[in-house]
């Protein structure tokens, strides 16, 4: 078989990125422990590492908000229950491309049919159509 491509879910790459932002932001703090001789110092990394935290908790609150519009759906390939997101996007549990739309099935997975110039050409086509 041609080697493919892994693409990851999106909620995944996602809930990663948040759990990325936790873990610099507990170095920035663990940092302001290092530094606690430092006063400023100490206070600026603590300031800085407590952002991080909040805002991957923000992300994380974004992540619930995202779950509640995607799309259930069973994977075709490994025909369990995963989510989607967008018009294409990866099975969370064995990365199959998967798309919502029938046009594009059998096509080569791109994110840029989740984008919004991709939609605008799309309706452009259809105008011209008619
Ligand atoms: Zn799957």
């Amino acid at each position: 078989m041609a080697q493919q491509l892994v693409y990851s879910s999106k909620i995944n790459k996602i809930r990663s990125f948040a759990l990325i932002q936790i873990f610099i932001g507990f170095a920035f703090m663990y940092g302001g422990i290092l530094t606690k001789k430092i006063e400023w110092l100490m206070a600026t990394l603590f300031v800085i590492g407590v952002l991080f935290v909040v805002f991957s908790c923000v992300v994380y609150f974004w992540i619930g908000l995202l779950s509640t519009r995607a799309v259930p759906i069973v994977c075709p390939n490994c025909e369990k229950p995963t989510k989607m997101l967008g018009r294409v996007d990866a099975c969370m549990h064995c990365k199959q491309p998967l798309t919502l739309d029938k046009d594009l099935e059998g096509k080569e997975f791109d994110e840029k049919y989740n984008t919004k110039e991709y939609r605008k050409e799309l309706k452009r086509k259809a105008k011209n159509n008619k």
